[in-house]
Order: C-alpha cells, then sequence, then structure tokens
C-alpha cells in the first residue's frame, strides 16, 4: 500500500490542540504512515514526540518558521517549513528564540488594543493557556471565543478581529537569511502553502525563483489554503525550477477544522527531502 505522508502539523507546543504525544497517537490512528511535527518558530514538541512514537509511525522532526520578504514595502509575511534540521546550531536557534520572544510582546500588544476596546479579556489567561508554547494570534482567538465574544475561531481571524482590526505584525525572520540558516542546520527547507491569497498578501514568483537560487528545496501546494488553481500553479512553478512538492494537512487540533492526513505528500518526493538532509534523521519506533 501507498504510505500516507503529511509532512505540516501543529501541537501545543504551539499554536495546536494536542500535546506532541497525542499528535503522534492521532497520526498513528488517522493511519498516518510518516507525519511531520512543524510548530511555529520551536523544537520543544520533538522529544515528548519521539518518546510517544507509536509503533508502525514515522516521525520527521521540522518547525515552520516565520519569515518575511522584504522586496516591497511594507514587506510580505510567510512561511518556511524546515525539514530534519539540527536544533542546536546556534545562529538559527538563536532567531527562533528571538521571534517567539517577539511574538510574546505583540500578543500581549494585541490584547491591551482589544483591552482598550472595552473587550474583557485577560493576557495572563491567554498565556496561561498557551502553557509555554510558542504564542500565535489562535491563542487570542480561543480566549475570545471562551469570552463568547465571537462564535469560532474564524469569526476571531475576520477583518473586524484579529484579521485587520486588531493584527499587529509580528518580527519575522528575513526569509533569505533563514534559507541560508535552514541549510547552514543542515535541514531542508520548503515553502509553506505559498499562494495562499485566501489568507493575505502572497509574494510573486520571481521571488521563488530567487529563493530555489539561494537554496529552497520544495514547495508545499496541496494545501487547504489553496484553491485547486493555485495548487496546480504551484505544481507547475515546482516542475520548472526543480523543486520537489509536498501536501499536507496543517493540522491545528480543535483550532481548525481540518483532518490529519486531509492532504498527503508522495513517497518520492518525501524520500527527497529525507536525502538532502543533515541535520536530524527521521525517527521510527518498533
Ligand atoms: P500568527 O502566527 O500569530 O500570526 O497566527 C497565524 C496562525 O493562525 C497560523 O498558524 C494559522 O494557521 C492560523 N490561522 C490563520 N488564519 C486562520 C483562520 N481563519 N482560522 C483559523 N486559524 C487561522
Ligand atoms: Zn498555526
Ligand atoms: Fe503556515
Ligand atoms: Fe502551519
Amino acid at each position: 500500500m501507498t504510505p500516507v505522508i503529511d509532512l505540516h502539523t501543529h501541537s501545543t507546543a504551539s499554536d495546536g490542540t494536542l500535546t506532541p504525544a497525542e499528535l503522534v497517537r492521532a497520526a498513528a490512528d488517522a493511519g498516518l504512515d510518516v507525519v511531520a511535527i512543524t510548530d511555529h518558530d520551536t523544537t520543544a514538541g520533538w522529544d515528548a514526540a519521539v518518546a510517544a512514537l507509536p509503533p508502525g509511525l514515522t516521525l520527521v522532526r521540522g518547525a515552520e518558521i516565520s519569515c518575511r520578504w522584504h522586496g516591497v514595502a511594507p514587506a510580505v509575511p510567510l512561511h518556511l517549513l524546515a525539514y530534519l534540521f539540527d536544533p542546536g546550531h546556534p545562529e538559527l536557534a538563536d532567531e527562533l528564540a528571538r521571534v517567539r520572544a517577539a511574538r510574546e510582546v505583540r500578543g500581549e500588544r494585541i490584547v491591551r488594543l482589544l483591552q482598550a476596546d472595552g473587550i474583557d479579556i485577560s493576557w495572563t489567561q491567554i498565556i496561561t493557556a498557551a502553557g509555554g508554547g510558542t504564542v500565535g494570534r489562535p491563542h487570542i482567538a480561543a480566549a475570545l471565543v471562551r469570552a463568547n465574544l465571537v462564535a469560532s475561531t474564524t469569526e476571531a481571524f475576520g477583518p473586524d478581529w484579529l484579521g485587520e482590526r486588531y493584527r499587529l505584525p509580528k518580527e519575522d525572520i528575513d526569509v533569505f537569511r533563514a534559507v541560508a540558516l535552514v541549510r547552514a542546520a543542515g535541514g531542508v527547507p520548503v515553502f509553506a502553502h505559498p499562494r495562499a491569497t485566501r489568507r493575505g498578501r502572497i509574494v510573486p514568483d520571481e521571488l521563488i525563483v530567487a529563493l530555489a537560487d539561494a537554496g529552497l528545496a520544495g514547495l508545499e501546494a496541496d494545501h487547504e489554503d489553496h484553491s485547486p488553481a493555485e495548487a496546480a500553479h504551484v505544481r507547475g512553478l515546482a516542475a520548472d525550477l526543480g523543486l520537489l512538492v509536498t501536501g499536507s494537512s496543517d493540522f491545528h487540533g480543535t483550532h481548525k477544522t481540518v483532518r490529519l492526513g486531509a492532504h498527503t505528500t508522495a513517497v518520492a518526493a518525501f524520500e527527497r527531502i529525507v536525502a538532502q538532509a543533515r541535520g536530524v534523521t527521521p525517527v521510527a519506533s518498533g
């Protein structure tokens, strides 16, 4: 049977709702053969995921790095998936720590803006609920849902709330620096949901060409935020540039509705990632 490979999921180490241990068990229950843990700007979930790995499941250790492209003003935020890199690489680890710290400052500022408009949510409660994981807008969205101010996470990401009115930029890593650092750490960088127009501004194809020259390994084509036409465009671009193509769920537990394995990656693409990796190896138990 063809292995089922999902290379993009989040745990409570960032803004998912399953712990890393619960995530790998859920991945096995969902019938996955390979799952990547890719929390935002952190490797904090790796060890717990390895320790809980069920028999028959292979774990790819990764992260989703918050990046920014400064080629236009204002700069465009984008996400880089990084696989199998050395988590101890000093410069990469420093950059991730800086981004995590900046996310806390930004999260608290967003909450203060909401409070200034009379919205009664507590930063202490939000940071406590995040439990030491990388803080993101989904944690603030959850607080808005708990306070019955919005009906759903989707509504909380709407223009009246975190999508626009109370949106503040993050301090991200320059995308060329991120690609270089991931490679220096022996990792394999893949551009996450590069055409997700429904999330906001996207970068031009010319940037993807330049990133391929700079060491980018692949593009995520199949993703719930891509229309079929957008996914097809990404596949065409990858073929032109000799980049590998992935598909993944971007599972966030109950912070999103998507299921594990909703989109998947072909074995050949997964093998190309493993062949390029020099940091850590995939882990299989039993
Ligand atoms: P942040 O990293 O703090 O800017 O928050 C972005 C995170 O929120 C990403 O991981 C997205 O997966 C998630 N997100 C963005 N838009 C939505 C949405 N409409 N519904 C649920 N989650 C979303
Ligand atoms: Zn997220
Ligand atoms: Fe993302
Ligand atoms: Fe993600």
